[in-house]
Order: structure tokens, then C-alpha cells, then sequence
């Protein structure tokens, strides 16, 4: 077999028909072994070493998969996978984990053991996953900014985590702060009104304004100003660049250049000063020393920023950024706050109520730079969380919503084959409150039947292993959550289970290159 592109590809197990399946689905259930421990409130943490012996501990389901290093190629595909539901919505990466080695393994077992083909195994996946995404999305319920679930939901989410309660006090707060300010073309969108910066030691906090980790750019500029008139700066704030004087070594010629240097700052820094502002935000690359001296003698309050954070220090402000001179006779570049100041103990630059778009800060801190690190990604999936919940609704938590799902997938009563991929969905289902309680040190299985018995909503208690209500109890998951988490799922053990070679290209020989060219 050969390719173009790549050279000659070889299997890369000798019994490659047999070896493909067993091999990746392998690779899945160790991957998945990894995470699976870590699923619920009561999951293990893990210990993470990198190539340069720091440790991490980490309880979160993608920091693991990432940072495992030199993995089956299969495998790999997991992490882009569960990497993509954090970015999506920030959270479910272990269920999304959990559930598709439970459909490998069933779907192994209907390939190996009844001899159903592979392919009708994967339709009947997709199949599955797509009545049961239509049924879960019935099962759910909306709520509002208002409603107690959103407590819930946030807590839900950092249950397992590090501080997990001190941080959904802030993420509640911050969210009921920006609250309706937050819709976007009719849905919320937290990403835009709300930022969350960690730094160690300093305290947790939630500011209504933006804060930066930045210093002001000369220490003898103001520390603070009261109504400052803040500009985002973009220019070239180095108008004659140093090469060129290096390259120049007639006497005249550099003093000329160095009164143009001279001339050109002071021309700039004027202009600048014209509109009022005395609060800049520079995002240039270089900025003359002669321009910050005018700048510091003209008591002028500067901070240097990164391009990155333009486009929503724009939004704070309602001011577009000033990026050539011809821009200052523009409008809307001015903007209002109602105070700017440096922290100088902490590093931290605040911006209290600007012009435009309401932005809220949460500050979330530690003592090393891990655990701050690990409570920096925890509030923003509590973030998340609560954004997925408010903008498509909810579902019981615990494993709950999935599990009562199966009844109704099987009473759809779908014919032939399709119904072999309701198995394996059904499967996947059951496997997320039987991985929690497990977790939680009770059996399982035994447990999950009890409560599959039972009405929608119930689930186990899994401080006392009781029947409950799930719902009742707040334990409450975003639908969107579980959604996704299904589908990448069966996104992952579809691609699996379709596999049946596994091919590596052989090295770009001369050899193999001549004969690809034939
Ligand atoms: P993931 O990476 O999939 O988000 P988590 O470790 O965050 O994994 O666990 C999420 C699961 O834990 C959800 O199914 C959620 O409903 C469940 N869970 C959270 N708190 C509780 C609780 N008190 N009782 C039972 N299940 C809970
Ligand atoms: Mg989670």
C-alpha cells in the first residue's frame, strides 16, 4: 500500500484483522482507567510529574489526559476530543472519557463475541446517541438568573474541586453581579463580562471592574487617578527605531535623527495629551524612553498591555483603540472610569467602573503557583457551568439524568440492528453513577439497579447511599453538559470501533520513494 504524500505505510501489529480493534480499545480503557477515578465529588486526585519533576495535583479531567505524554495514537485522539468539550463548555471531560470506553468495550463485544459488522455497530451508535441527546433535552428544565438551580448547578460543577464551595461563593457572586448585562444575542455569553486571573498570594476576590496584572510603566507616574480619561494606545510609540542610528555613524546625521527622534516624540505625546486622556493602555510593541519621560513629566498614568486585551478593555471602556495619529481626531476614543490604580504590593492594576460594557473580575489566588493554577481553571469552569445551564437548562445530576434515559431509549422500540446500538448507548449511560458511586467507596452496580428501579430523578446519596431525589437534593447538572459529553463520545467509539488496520508510514527510504513514484 503506498501514499503519495507520505511514503509506504505499514501495519503495525503482524496480525494486523485481529490486532487493530483489540489494540486501540486497549489503548481507550488505559487512557480511560487514568481519569475514571477522578469521576464525582468523591474522586481521587492524581499526581502528576512533568519532564522537569515539578508536581501537580490535579483532579481535573483534561489536565490528566494532557499531560500524558508519548501515548497510542488512539489514545491521543481522546485528549483532542475531551480537549475540545473543555473548550466547548468547559466540564464533562471525564464523562465524556467514562462513557466512550463503556461503548468500546460493549461494541467490542458485539463485534468479537455475536459477529454483528463493524459498521452496523457504529450506525447504531450514532443512532442511539442521537435519541438519547432528544430525550434528555425533553427531561430538562429551564431556569433564570433568579432561580436557587443556579446555585446549585455552579456547586455541582466544583463539588470535586479544590475549594470547591469558597469558589462557587465567587462565581455566584460574580455572575448575579454582571447578570443580564451578560446577553448576547439572546443568550449569555460570561466570556465577555466576566475574567478570571489568578495570582498566589493575594486574596480571593470579586471586582466589579477589570484588573490586570501589570505595573504602571515608570513608578514615578501617578498611582492612582480619580475620573481618569483612558485611551488605548496602538501606535508606534518608537518613532525613529534604533538600527537605523546604529547604521549611521556621521555625527550629522545621527544628531539630525536624534532631533527627529525628539521632535516626532513630543509631536506624538502632545497630540495624545490634546484629547484630555491621562490614563493610557499601550499595546505597542517598543515605546521610546523619551516618549515615557514626556509621558511621566506630563503626569501621565501609563501601563503597558498585550494585544490580546484590546478587544474587551475596548468593550470596558466603549472606545475603540487609537492605532495612527490621524485616529486622535476620531471619536469614541476617550473613555471613563471611575478610578484607576496600582496595587503596588500585589502587581495588580484595577479599573472601576469603565464607560462601557460591564466586566467583572474574579480573583482567584494560592499558595503555589499549581494550586493556584487548579482553582484558576475550576472557577472558570464553574463559569461555564452556569453559562451552559442558564443558556439551555438542566438535568439531575449524580449520573441520574443519563441513567433514567435508558428505560425510555429501549421503549422506542426500534427494530433489527438499530436496537444493538441502544445496547451499547444504554451501556455508556449506566456507567456515569455507577463510576460515582464506586468512587464513593459503594457497590457500584448494585447501587445503580436500585435507583434505576425507581422514578425520574432518583439517584443515590453518595454520603449515605440512599435513594434520593436528585434534583431535590441540588445536585443538578447543564443539559449542554451531558449532551456533548454523549456525543463525543460516540464520536470516540465510533472512529475506534470503525478501525481495523492500524497503519504507520515507513521511513522516506530511497527505496520506498521510487517506488511510490512508480
Ligand atoms: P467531569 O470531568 O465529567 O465534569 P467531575 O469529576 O466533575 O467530572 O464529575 C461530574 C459528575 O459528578 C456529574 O455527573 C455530577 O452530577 C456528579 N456529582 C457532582 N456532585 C455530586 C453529588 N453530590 N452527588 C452525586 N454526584 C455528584
Ligand atoms: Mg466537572
Amino acid at each position: 500500500m503506498s501514499n503519495p504524500n507520505y511514503g509506504v505505510w505499514r501495519p503495525i501489529a503482524e496480525n494486523v484483522e485481529f490486532n487493530a480493534l483489540e489494540s486501540n480499545s486497549l489503548a481507550v480503557m488505559a487512557v480511560a482507567e487514568t481519569v475514571r477515578t477522578t469521576l464525582g465529588p468523591k474522586g481521587l486526585d492524581k499526581l502528576l510529574i512533568d519532564q522537569a519533576m515539578n508536581r501537580h495535583v490535579s483532579n481535573d479531567g483534561v489536565t490528566i489526559l494532557l499531560s500524558l505524554r508519548a501515548i497510542h495514537p488512539v489514545a491521543r485522539m481522546i485528549v483532542e476530543i475531551a480537549e475540545r468539550q473543555e473548550q466547548l463548555v468547559g466540564d464533562g471531560t471525564t464523562t465524556a472519557v467514562v462513557m466512550a470506553s463503556e461503548m468500546i468495550k460493549e461494541g467490542k463485544r458485539l463485534i468479537k463475541e455475536l459477529g454483528v459488522h463493524p459498521t452496523k455497530v457504529v450506525e447504531g451508535i450514532e443512532n442511539g446517541v442521537k435519541q438519547a441527546c432528544k430525550l434528555l433535552e425533553k427531561d430538562a428544565k429551564k431556569i433564570s438568573l433568579k432561580d436557587k438551580e443556579l446555585e446549585q448547578i455552579i456547586k455541582t460543577s466544583l463539588n470535586s474541586k479544590l475549594d470547591g464551595s469558597k469558589l462557587s461563593t465567587l462565581v455566584i457572586k460574580s455572575i448575579r453581579t454582571v447578570g443580564e448585562n451578560s446577553i448576547y444575542d439572546g443568550s449569555f455569553d460570561f466570556d465577555k463580562s466576566i475574567k478570571v486571573i489568578r495570582k498566589t498570594n493575594v486574596s480571593d476576590m470579586v471586582f466589579n471592574g477589570v484588573v490586570l496584572e501589570r505595573r504602571r510603566l515608570d513608578i514615578e507616574m501617578p498611582i492612582k487617578v480619580t475620573k481618569p480619561k483612558i485611551m488605548i494606545v496602538k501606535l508606534d510609540l518608537k518613532p525613529v527605531k534604533e538600527s537605523w542610528l546604529k547604521e549611521n555613524n556621521r555625527y550629522e546625521e545621527i544628531l539630525t535623527m536624534e532631533n527627529d527622534r525628539l521632535s516626532k516624540s513630543k509631536k506624538i505625546v502632545d497630540e495624545i495629551v490634546s484629547t484630555g486622556a491621562n490614563t493610557l493602555l499601550i499595546a505597542s510593541p517598543e515605546i521610546d524612553e523619551i516618549i515615557e519621560n514626556l509621558l511621566v513629566s506630563k503626569k501621565i498614568y501609563g501601563i503597558r498591555i498585550s494585544s490580546d486585551e484590546i478587544e474587551f478593555l475596548s468593550r470596558y471602556l466603549g472606545i475603540k483603540p487609537v492605532r495612527m495619529l490621524d485616529d486622535l481626531k476620531g471619536d469614541k476614543i476617550v473613555g471613563t472610569a471611575d478610578n484607576v490604580y496600582e496595587n503596588e504590593d500585589e502587581g495588580l492594576t484595577y479599573i472601576e467602573n469603565g464607560s462601557g460594557k460591564q466586566i467583572v473580575s474574579i480573583i482567584v489566588s494560592g499558595s503555589t503557583k499549581e494550586t493556584s493554577l487548579e482553582r484558576w481553571r475550576s472557577a472558570i469552569d464553574g463559569v461555564n457551568a452556569a453559562e451552559a445551564a442558564l443558556n439551555k437548562g438542566i438535568v439531575a445530576g449524580g449520573g441520574a439524568a443519563e441513567l433514567h434515559v435508558i428505560d425510555k431509549l429501549k421503549n422506542l422500540r426500534l427494530r433489527g440492528l438499530e436496537q444493538v446500538g441502544v445496547e451499547v448507548v444504554a451501556s455508556a449511560l449506566e456507567s456515569i453513577m455507577r463510576q460515582i458511586l464506586t468512587n464513593a467507596g459503594f457497590n457500584g452496580l448494585e447501587k445503580v439497579m436500585a435507583a434505576k428501579a425507581s422514578n425520574q430523578n432518583i439517584g443515590i446519596d453518595i454520603d449515605t447511599g440512599d435513594l434520593v431525589d436528585m434534583c431535590e437534593k441540588g445536585v443538578i447538572d447543564p443539559l449542554l453538559v451531558k449532551i456533548l459529553a454523549l456525543e463525543a463520545a460516540g464520536e470516540i467509539s465510533k472512529s475506534v470501533l470503525r478501525i481495523d488496520r492500524n497503519l504507520a508510514a515507513e521511513d522516506l527510504s530511497p527505496q520506498a520513494v521510487s517506488e511510490t513514484k512508480r
